[in-house]
């Protein structure tokens, strides 16, 4: 009953945020960070939005994220943050000895105004950057944009510090994952391969984010993409970029830095998205195996096989752009029907992209996107017509809780459940799993609700 208050008028808000369905800049430019091979992030900024930042990516992923801080105090915010950076960059080659520091910067260091290209000038100048190690930067303000904003910021800056134009390798293609799991990287890697295709991914946080237990601590796991395959991103045929909002902005910058042509597709989550992937990379020489053709026939059976249980059921959705445009249409493709969607990130093509793949659906949807469309206002649009499903995050579960609905556990972040970084969505087996785990939610309210005579055995 927390949200008991909530009342069924929706009232036209202008500046007031309720439960904002997203989060700040910095989580996402850390999470891509995180990506190369390394890499120590660093906050510019108070050591609280650091904690913040990794914790919540701490209590996401179930590893410890380490990050550096400016630290700043009463002294740094009045009068600027370079001193603390130069003395933070000294400190963390002289004791982490990263290859690569990605500084990010917060809403106080963005307020005060501190240029961070210039402090990184003085740091090398200084001898505070030692030989063949790299400090890179992005402006993450959180009072713009939400943590997907900084992902994308993040993964720009990568391709504008490390991508060196080159001679065309002719077969390499780069992708750009966009904001998806360690789990998701792992299996668009495996893919690619599956198909005969070299590609270069980054960032890359497979093997960071979901490092098995060795028995020895590792301050920076053998994952990551590296900062010599980043710069190989120049000399690629194409760019494969995937999400709209995560990515498009490294892949435009790659393009016009490196000439390296992109194309940008939603992300893979589901079977159409998927089959454009696979498309997309058979233009570029990949051959479809048959064990990738197995792996869609089976998603293809198992979609017919329970379609009496996804047929006509009413989803609410709320996360991050990229991943809703691509569950809606899965859920599309399963017949079911997505009502309302929701997104915290500004993204001005978003109802456009949600309408396309929704189709005739579109015209009864309720889509919303920006500052005010928060949980808060999703919640009442479930109160005045609730639906059978409520896919989000886990702040979701009050919501679930307070009106009934089953709730699945999709996007960022995940704080009360693990396997969101170990089994993938995208891709067809991925698909797979989010069928399974949908079911899984239906049929346990089916039987939950069943009169006596009609509480089924088989289903
Ligand atoms: S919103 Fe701004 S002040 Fe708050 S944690 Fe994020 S970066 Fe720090």
């Amino acid at each position: 009953m927390l949200l008991r208050h909530t009342p069924t008028e929706v009232m036209e808000r202008t500046a007031l945020t309720v439960n904002p369905a997203k989060t700040c800049q910095p989580i996402g430019a850390m999470y891509a960070s995180l990506g190369v091979h390394g890499c120590l992030p660093h906050s510019h900024g108070s050591q609280g939005c650091c904690s913040y930042h990794r914790s919540t990516l701490t209590r996401h992923y179930k590893e410890p994220v380490m990050a550096a801080t400016s630290s700043f105090t009463e002294g740094s915010s009045v009068f600027g943050g370079q001193a603390n950076l130069l003395q933070a960059l000294q400190t963390i080659f002289t004791v982490y000895n990263p290859d690569v520091v990605a500084v990010h910067t917060t809403c106080l260091s963005e307020t005060i105004g501190d240029d961070i290209v210039q402090i990184v000038a003085k740091a090398r100048e200084d001898g505070k950057v030692p030989e063949g190690k790299h400090v890179l930067h992005a402006n993450t303000p959180s009072y713009v944009g939400s943590h997907v904003t900084g992902f994308a910021n993040m993964c720009k800056a990568l391709v504008t510090a490390f991508a060196e134009p080159g001679t065309k390798r002719g077969g390499q293609l780069n992708l750009l994952p966009g904001w998806v799991e360690p789990a998701d990287m792992r299996e668009l890697k495996r893919l690619a391969t599956a198909l005969g295709v070299e590609v270069v991914m980054f960032p890359d946080t497979s093997g960071v984010l979901d490092a098995p237990q060795t028995g020895v601590h590792e301050f920076y796991p053998k994952g990551g993409a590296t900062v010599d395959e980043i710069k190989s991103a120049g000399s690629s045929v194409a760019t494969i970029a995937l999400g709209l909002a995560g990515s498009a902005s490294a892949a435009e910058a790659l393009e016009e830095k490196c000439q390296v042509p992109r194309e940008i597709l939603e992300l893979p989550i589901g079977i159409e998205a998927t089959d454009r992937f696979i498309e997309a990379l058979c233009k570029y020489g990949a051959r479809v195996p048959e064990a990738v053709n197995g792996e869609r026939g089976r998603l293809l059976d198992m979609m017919a096989d329970m379609h009496q249980y996804t047929y006509g059921k009413r989803v609410a959705l709320f996360g991050d752009p990229d991943q809703l445009v691509s569950l809606c249409e899965f859920l599309v493709a399963l017949d079911m029907r997505p009502v309302y969607v929701v997104t915290g990130t500004p993204s001005t093509r978003f109802a456009e992209r949600v309408k396309k793949v929704l189709g005739p659906g579109a015209d009864t949807a309720r889509i919303a996107e920006g500052a005010q469309a928060d949980m808060y206002l999703m919640h009442q649009w479930i109160k005045n017509e609730s639906v059978d499903l409520l896919i989000g995050n886990t702040y979701g579960k009050y919501i679930a809780r307070d009106e009934d609905i089953p709730f699945l556990r999709h996007g960022f972040p995940i704080l009360d459940r693990v396997g969101h970084q170990y089994f993938p969505t995208v891709g067809y087996t991925g698909a797979m799993r989010l069928l399974e785990q949908i079911l899984g939610l239906l049929m346990d309210r089916q039987d939950r609700d069943a009169p006596e005579e009609k509480f089924e055995l088989t289903m």
